[in-house]
């Protein structure tokens, strides 16, 4: 059986999967940043890592068969289709704080809020940051030391499909930022397929 899930412009949805389940993340129009984060079901010290995938895979650039791991050094996805295959495992979540450094912003959605809001149900603690995976993000680093954010390289219908290796809690936010070229400067819907 398949479940969708539309997620809004600037919104985030939250959803568990049990280990062997595939979810297919799809940027509707393209161009926009999903934000993921996942934990642990049952246990949510445990949770989804970034940096731990970096150290475990020795890239920063994600694709097909990788394995994103968690702060435990367990994997916890497989991604098992990528049509974009250009991602971000540097960034941690946007929060109304950073609207603020960045753009003099104050009350921004972000995507921060966005996942503590959709967590709550399922009982996250809130933490003081999330560090998220960052699908269809395009983060540019140049030898000279510089991070550039860049222009998504997905086009509208492009995803990509994860395995749970584990049961997990998911929360996935269609990134709100529309003050820099991260999301093509203009916030649209994500869909979220599980079977
Ligand atoms: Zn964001």
């Amino acid at each position: 059986m398949r479940n969708e899930h539309f997620v809004p412009a600037t919104r985030a949805i939250a959803f568990t999967m049990k280990k062997g389940q595939i979810v297919r993340i799809i940027d509707v129009a393209g161009e926009q940043v999903a934000d993921v984060v996942a934990y642990r079901s049952g246990d949510y010290s445990e949770r989804l890592d970034p940096s731990v995938t970096m150290d475990a895979l020795r890239v920063y650039k994600l694709g097909k068969n990788d394995v994103l791991y968690t702060n435990k050094y367990r994997p916890m996805f497989t991604i098992v289709e990528d049509t974009v295959e250009c991602h971000d495992l540097f960034n941690s979540a946007c929060r109304s704080e950073m609207y603020e450094f960045l753009y003099e912003k104050s009350n921004h959605r972000s995507c921060y809020g966005n996942l503590n809001e959709v967590l709550e149900k399922y009982e996250v603690p809130i933490p003081d940051q999330h560090y998220t995976v960052n699908f269809f993000m395009n983060t540019a680093l140049s030898p000279n030391g510089r991070v550039a954010v860049e222009r998504p390289l997905s086009k509208a219908g492009d995803y990509v499909s994860l395995r749970a290796e584990m049961d997990v809690v998911v929360g996935v936010s269609a990134c709100p930022c529309e003050e820099s070229v991260v999301n093509g400067f203009t916030c649209t819907p994500l869909r979220i397929e599980i079977c």
